[in-house]
């Protein structure tokens, strides 16, 4: 028998660390209840695990914020500003900052929605190995009889993943490392008379350079010696690894877990993985999307697979950890009973790799009575996915064929005269990404609407009030362009898809993004379509309340779809498009109904990169394509704006430009003008909204300290060519820290306009 899951989520399924740690950081609890809470997760996790039949069960999969963040611990790789503190201060300074020291950075784990801590690390350092953790959760499993897979991540990808305070090369301190390392494993082997290893690589799912590819061998040969005890399990995923692949055959290690649903190349490995004789743990259940494994599909390939590896030299398992999809169907109350029937969450998906490997182990004819009923219902489920009208949808399928529009009818240079004509604009316009605080009230009257506590007329009238008080105070405030503020919002794609056919939503399908904080995505399991106006009603109220343009908000396709979970039984191009041609009927009722500016977002352009070169041009065709198509509608004198929530264009400048945007605006205050350089260096000729000031922080920005930034855009770009706008939308601030930070920006507009004018 031999089964595994590459790592379980933490969270907790009612969200329990999150509310743990929240009460500790706030000061509610001390950290024993932390920590009591935390051991009381594993326990139930492990045993989730062990009842459903799983042989090789993770522990150091689970962390109090961020597994990176522990490797650093563990290395003893700590950032001069904290050291000095210990333990759990330590630990959560690093994570989130204190009064004297900012956090570490954070960013996103490869193209998922988790986010790590980013380690930073100095020459100067000297590292010390702290194997506390990861003992003590052996130790604990062990007690409950399961057999444990330590899981580690491993020093390729820490250091790929590091950043070195003197900006120097990481991989020159493997050096350092790869004793600490040893140092661990040799830890380890102490545990038991046999210790499974899974150490995480996931960057070997890159492109890797030359050098990188040089480091492999050497670092396996040491690690793999450290202790005949040791079976070292290299583990990929997210993409093929291929070319490490090769290289790890070659080294002493115990065998590769490899992901055969988002790097099906993988298959390449399996001639030379046979030769090898090395042990093959294939990911053949999805550990990113929360689709039902067409389990007999499954069992074909690991035939496949098996007319060249040996049976025994086979265990079959998840593509990646678990931590991406939520916990459990349990709790889903309001799913209709058929889409849930095509769902499965972690919970689900052990038993589904529980099934896979039974038969494909003892062939179905021996399979017991439950795992035959679960199979069952497997295989009618995938019939009715094929079939079932709440997916495939006739008239979406026949708008797919026909002849729609594919892109606006005038080139952008005749396109901007024309609107600078309509619109009028002053040089230097001055406008915001479109949501404004929001506040206590306007969340509860959602909430009250929702649960049917307030009626439409009240809430309405709520959401009226505030729109009305938003647009007097861009007036008062002497914005160029208005927007409404966004309040009958909660979240930018939420609002969308929950108009949308196609789409669902649970109650308890949270996934941790970083941290304690987690987010629920919707699932677009069917053909998309909108079945009337989402925005009108709101923007052109806006619009009723001012003389000044007021800018109509919408989503774009690509950021909808990467912050979904994707149906995955047509191509997620497919089902950008159909959003596409939705978001297109939204931009045409906003132009017919007087709206002279629209702005589609596309906060999550860029997330939805593949990880390997090779297959970006087919994304940014699609992306592009569908971008092209959501605007499609607007005539020469409507004018268009994106927004993207970050300044790093230099790989995707042209893609931006092919969008073909009228206005685009970006995060740039943190960076100065440096990030802007590339818009001029392509010759962009779009127009280009920078942001001046950065929302993130409560700080109220001086008029002066924005002049000072105008002017450093303008020796970047020229002056017709830029808007000016804070970063990113302003809901999580506060209306006080609002009103002052826009109209020193209006001010600070102002001040250099006229500078530039005379
Ligand atoms: N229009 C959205 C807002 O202002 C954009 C949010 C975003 O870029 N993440 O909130
Ligand atoms: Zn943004």
């Amino acid at each position: 028998m031999a089964s595994f899951v590459i790592g379980f989520p933490r969270i907790g399924e009612k969200r329990e660390l999150k509310f743990t740690l929240e009460n500790y950081w706030s000061g509610k609890s001390d950290f024993s209840e932390v920590e009591r809470v935390a051991k009381k997760l594993r326990k139930r996790h492990w045993l989730y695990q062990k009842e459903a039949g799983i042989d090789l069960i993770s522990v150091n999969d689970f962390s109090l914020y961020d597994n990176m963040l522990d490797t650093a611990i563990m290395l003893g790789a700590i950032p001069k500003r904290f050291q000095g503190l210990q333990d759990e201060e330590l630990y959560f300074s690093m994570a989130r900052g204190n009064d004297t020291a900012v956090a570490m950075e954070m960013t996103k784990w490869f193209n998922t929605n988790y986010h790590y801590i980013v380690p930073e690390l100095s020459p100067q350092d000297t590292y010390k190995l702290n194997a506390n953790k990861i003992i003590n959760e052996y130790k604990e499993a062990k007690e409950l009889g399961i057999t444990p897979k330590v899981n580690i991540i491993g020093p390729i990808t820490f250091l790929a993943l590091s950043k070195r305070i003197d900006r120097g090369d990481t991989y020159e301190l493997l050096g350092k490392i790869l004793p600490i390392y040893e140092e661990l494993l040799s830890e380890i082997a102490k545990l038991d008379d046999e210790v499974f290893v899974q150490i995480d690589e996931p960057h070997f799912v890159r492109d890797l350079e030359a050098k990188e590819l040089s480091l492999i061998k050497p670092t396996y040969e040491k690690l793999a010696k450290v202790s005949n005890n040791l079976k070292i399990i290299v583990a990929t995923y997210f993409e093929h690894s291929n070319e490490a692949n090769k290289i790890l055959l070659s080294t002493p290690i115990y065998g590769l877990a490899l992901d055969f649903v988002h790097g099906k190349e993988n298959i390449n490995s399996i001639e030379a993985m046979a030769k090898s004789e090395k042990v093959l743990f294939a990911g053949i259940v999805d550990g990113r999307n929360i689709w039902i494994n067409d389990i007999k599909k499954s069992v074909e390939l690991l035939n496949e697979i098996a007319t060249k590896i040996d049976k025994e030299k086979i265990y079959v398992g998840s593509s990646c950890s678990l931590l991406h999809v939520p916990y459990s169907l349990e709790y889903e109350e309001k799913l209709s009973s058929e889409i849930k029937s095509w769902l499965s969450f972690a919970k689900e998906k052990l038993l589904e790799i529980k099934i896979i490997e039974e038969i494909f182990r003892n062939g179905l004819e021996n399979l017991n009575d439950e795992l035959t009923a679960l199979l069952e219902a497997n295989t009618q489920a995938n019939i009715t996915r094929k079939s079932a009208p709440i997916i495939h949808d006739k008239t979406v399928q026949e708008r797919l064929k026909s002849n729609f529009k594919l892109e606006r009818e005038d080139k952008f240079e005749e396109r901007i005269k024309i609107q600078h004509q309509m619109l009028q604009y002053p040089i230097l316009p001055t406008t915001t990404i479109g949501s404004f605080p929001q506040t206590q009230e306007i969340r509860k009257a959602r909430r009250d609407f929702k649960k049917g506590e307030i009626s439409k007329e009240e809430y309405e009238a709520i959401i009226k009030a505030y729109i009305d008080d938003c647009i007097a105070f861009q007036e008062e405030a002497g914005l160029d362009v208005l927007v409404h503020g966004e309040p009958e919002r909660n979240d930018m794609v939420e609002y969308f898809g929950e108009q949308l056919k196609g789409f669902a939503f649970t109650q308890n399908g949270w996934v941790q993004s970083y941290g304690s904080r987690c987010v629920k995505p919707p699932i677009i399991y069917g053909d998309v379509s909108r079945p009337k106006a989402m925005t009108v009603d709101w923007i052109t109220y806006a619009q009723s309340k001012t003389k000044k343009i007021v800018k109509g908000m919408l989503t774009g396709p690509v950021t909808i779809l990467n912050w979904s979970f994707v149906r995955d039984d047509i191509e997620r191009s497919e089902v950008s498009k159909q959003i596409a041609l939705a978001i297109a009927d939204e931009v045409s009722d906003l132009q017919e109904a007087g709206i002279k500016i629209i702005q589609v977002d596309e906060a999550a352009f860029k997330e939805g990169y593949p990880l390997r070169k090779s297959k970006i041009p087919e994304y940014e065709k699609w992306a592009v394509r569908d971008f092209k198509i959501c605007v499609a509608p607007a005539k020469a004198q409507t004018q268009i704006h994106t927004h993207m929530c970050y300044s790093e264009f230099n790989d995707i400048i042209k893609t931006i430009e092919a969008m073909d945007a009228d206005v685009i605006s970006i995060e740039t205050a943190r960076s100065g003008n440096e990030l802007l350089k590339v818009f001029a260096k392509v010759g962009y000729k779009q127009e280009v909204g920078p942001g001046v000031y950065d929302i993130h922080s409560p700080r109220i920005p001086s008029v002066q300290e924005m002049v000072e930034q105008i002017e450093k855009l303008l020796e970047v770009l020229p002056i017709t060519q830029l808007w000016v706008n804070p970063d990113c939308g302003l809901k999580t601030r506060k209306w006080e820290e609002v009103k002052p930070s826009l109209k020193n920006m209006v001010q600070a507009a102002k001040i250099v306009r006229e500078r530039h004018t005379i």
